[in-house]
């Protein structure tokens, strides 16, 4: 990038919060994925102007632009494929209005997920969206990949509680999209088209999120099987019997093995797969619910079903849950974690396709998630610089998607298609799918200029 250039972005952005050092490309040339491609220059916005004005420079300048929130995302979604500026959202971490009355919260986009329920608590609420990264995914990062988490089965997803939005259009203009009230119909759903966006059609500087009533009570409990079969069968019972838990997140033996070697959160070693169930509300159904619970895994090749007798107990046994992924990540050098997705009937039948695909290219495979809302995360361990592993690996992995798609699935249930899922896009929503999105997105973006290259490709005749 020019001297000049850089001097426009220190004028917008004040000197300390633009970076070029070659150091500082390094760090901010990736996010949890593997992908790793180094920017030209670093900055970090502070305010909407700013963002604004970034992006009329860009525009008139021809440089691409990729916005970052934590750089959690395990999609490729913020690592900046062509070069250019990636513009950091997480120093824009204010809360700007607290609603209790509405039961609404509007914070600025590089808020950290976890800071809204300190707040929000102060009136009994709490803010439902809570992805394994809670501690450190910023909210703009939580809405423009859609973020599920631990509760998504009785309390849906991200998308469930975006009500209104200030938004950075490509060419620099500012926008106020959606509205407060309960009920909006006027106009597009034009909030909902910025949820799950990856980056492509603007950049989010404030959000407005509804919130809940803290649950009354809550019951935990862990069910230990025997069987994978049993564990994803017992997923599916508990369903049809009409209870809805808070969270059933899933876990398999090589992934408790790998979170008690990382970290004692008393979990069964010899066991095929747990379910940690919670349910929660008002004391008497919560306790009824959980009683139902019972009764359902109890069907289905169970070892053992214990309640945590105390909130340590319980945190420790959720503490295990949240570690998974690093657990799993401390066993091999390298890991590629999915996230394909399939109605809760299919359980079964996906546990048993991982089981079968791991079995036929013969690779090491943990298996752990949201299964409450049939969201695994098959996570392939190995060693990349084994190029013949890789290769396996790689093999494995398209099977999987293909599995999810045969099942009516999804290739992604939270993480997003950034670089990672691109190749196989088409096959979930077809050509006429991709042309839709590549249609939006050049009515936003004509140049192709915010985050180019993630998702899908435009057609060469429309790039930048
Ligand atoms: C240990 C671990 C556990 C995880 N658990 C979960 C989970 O349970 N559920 C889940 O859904 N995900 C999970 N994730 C993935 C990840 O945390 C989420 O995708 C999260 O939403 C990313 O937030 P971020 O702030 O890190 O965004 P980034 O990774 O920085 O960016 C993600 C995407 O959002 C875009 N973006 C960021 N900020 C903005 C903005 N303000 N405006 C427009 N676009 C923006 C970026 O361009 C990029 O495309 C996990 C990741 C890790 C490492």
């Amino acid at each position: 990038m020019k001297r000049s250039q850089i001097e426009e972005l220190q004028a917008i952005f004040g000197e300390r919060d633009v970076l070029t050092e070659v150091e500082d490309m390094v760090v901010y040339s990736y996010d949890a994925s593997h992908a790793e491609i180094r920017p030209e220059v670093v900055v970090f916005a502070t305010t909407t102007l700013q963002v604004s004005q970034l992006m009329k420079f860009a525009y008139r300048e021809k440089i691409p632009v990729t916005p970052r929130g934590q750089g959690s995302g395990l999609s490729g979604g913020s690592v900046p494929l062509e070069n250019g500026i990636v513009l950091c959202m997480d120093k824009m971490k204010k809360i700007l209005d607290f609603d209790p009355a509405n039961r609404l919260i509007t914070v600025e986009a590089g808020l950290t997920t976890s800071d809204i329920d300190p707040v929000a608590g102060e009136a009994n609420l709490f803010y439902p969206p809570d992805p394994g990264s809670v501690t450190f995914s910023t909210i703009g990062g939580n809405v423009a990949e859609n973020a599920g988490g631990l509760r998504g089965l009785k309390y849906g997803v991200t998308k469930d509680y975006v009500k209104m939005m200030r938004v950075v259009l490509p060419q620099g203009d500012i926008v106020t999209l959606g509205n407060k009230c309960v009920k909006h119909v006027a106009g597009f759903n034009m909030e909902g088209i910025f949820v799950g966006s990856e980056g492509l059609l603007g950049i989010m500087t404030e959000v407005t999120l509804a919130l809940l009533p803290i649950p009354e009570h809550r019951e935990s409990a862990l069910a230990i099987f025997n069987s994978l079969d049993g564990a994803a069968q017992a997923v599916s019972d508990i369903i049809a019997a009409g209870v809805t838990p808070s969270t059933m997140e899933f876990m398999d033996n090589p992934t408790i093995n790998a979170i008690q070697n990382f970290k004692d959160c008393g979990l069964p070693r010899d066991a095929a797969a747990v379910l940690l169930i919670e349910t929660d509300g008002e004391k008497n159904s919560c306790i009824s619910e959980m009683a139902k619970v019972e009764i359902e895994v109890k069907k289905n090749d169970i070892l053992e079903f214990s309640r945590a007798e105390s909130s340590e107990e319980r945190d420790r046994l959720f503490e295990g849950r949240r570690v998974a992924l690093n657990a799993l990540a401390s066993v091999r050098p390298n890991l590629i974690l999915e996230d394909a997705t399939v109605m809760r009937s299919k359980l079964p039948d996906m546990v048993r396709g991982i089981t079968a695909i791991a079995e036929k290219y013969d690779l090491q495979v943990g298996i752990f998630g949201h299964a409450g809302d049939g969201n695994l995360h098959p996570t392939f361990l190995l060693d990349m610089q084994d190029k013949e592993e890789l290769a396996r690996t790689e093999k494995g992995v398209a099977e999987l998607f293909q599995l999810a798609i045969d099942l009516e699935g999804t290739i992604s249930g939270e993480h997003g298609i950034g670089l990672e899922k691109k190749p196989f896009l088409k096959d979930q929503i077809g050509g006429e799918g991709i042309r839709l999105l590549q249609n939006i997105k050049k009515t936003f973006d004509p140049l192709n200029l915010l985050n180019p290259g993630k998702m899908f490709d435009m057609p060469t005749d429309q790039s930048a």
